[in-house]
């Protein structure tokens, strides 16, 4: 049986690719930083100067995004070269979230993102997976947690690299964002059918992943009875 195929959506600065890779660490499966992969692009359209819709749509044709295994995890490369540094700035995730309204775009990352799922063995995280990218993954996830508290978070992170943010400024940042991310027309996000909702407001990154290791392990035993028709050894899925 092939390792599942795990969807972690939320809204930023939530944790969710703390979670999303530690828990693909444990199940010994791939991660997919899915918003990455969109600030690539904002990333390449910043350097190339393009603002227009229809250039933006025009110049990804010559993008080619991919993940590499460093020492730190997976990092993002845009056309050949790690950006997984450049990426994480302010200015690169707002664009993200402007230029991820363009259904192009998405349509564009999409139907890469659902092949790097075809061989399973993949935690995914975004805003759209469960919803559209891997509608039939084995295992939901929605991340939320209070404005308050993810503002805190961003602004400690971005203390941590040196930068200057002002605690307003990064909070009104976080709500302009979930504004945007859950009211665009294409693939807003919002909380799948059968995901199952993590508060993590008050939750410290170990019990967020014991929670989502219970729920892999559930899961994974389920799916393996429908098809074996009997029960799974423990340990055969991961450490
Ligand atoms: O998750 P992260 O903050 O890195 O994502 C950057 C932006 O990319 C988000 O604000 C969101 O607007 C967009 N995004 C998206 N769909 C995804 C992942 C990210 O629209 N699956």
């Amino acid at each position: 049986m092939q390792n599942l195929v795990i969807a972690i959506d939320g809204y930023s600065s939530c944790g969710k690719s703390t979670l999303a890779k530690a828990l693909a660490k444990k199940a010994h499966c791939t991660y997919v930083d899915t918003g990455a992969m969109y600030r690539a692009i904002a990333l390449f359209m910043i350097r190339q100067n393009v603002t227009r819709k229809e250039s933006i749509i025009k110049e990804l044709a010559q993008i080619h995004i991919d993940f590499i295994p460093t020492e730190e995890g997976q990092h993002v490369t845009l056309n050949g070269k790690d950006v997984e540094k450049e990426i994480r700035t302010l200015e690169v995730g707002n664009r993200a979230s402007e230029i991820s309204t363009i259904k192009e775009v998405r349509e564009f990352l999409v139907a890469q993102q659902r092949k790097m799922a075809d061989y399973g063995g993949v935690v995914m995280d975004g805003r759209d997976i469960g919803t559209v990218v891997l509608p039939d993954a084995d295992l939901k996830l929605f991340m939320t947690a209070r404005p308050e508290v993810r503002a805190q978070r961003r602004y400690d992170e971005l203390v941590a690299k040196g930068e200057k943010p002002v605690f307003e400024e990064v909070l009104k940042d976080i709500n302009e964002r979930d504004y945007r991310d859950t009211h665009r027309a294409e693939s807003p996000l919002r909380k799948a059918d059968n995901a199952i909702e993590i508060d993590n407001s008050d939750m410290t990154p170990e019990e967020q992943l014991k929670k989502a290791c219970q729920l892999y392990d559930e899961t994974f035993k389920k799916l393996y009875k429908s098809i074996f028709g009997r029960d799974a050894d423990s340990n055969v899925y991961y450490d």
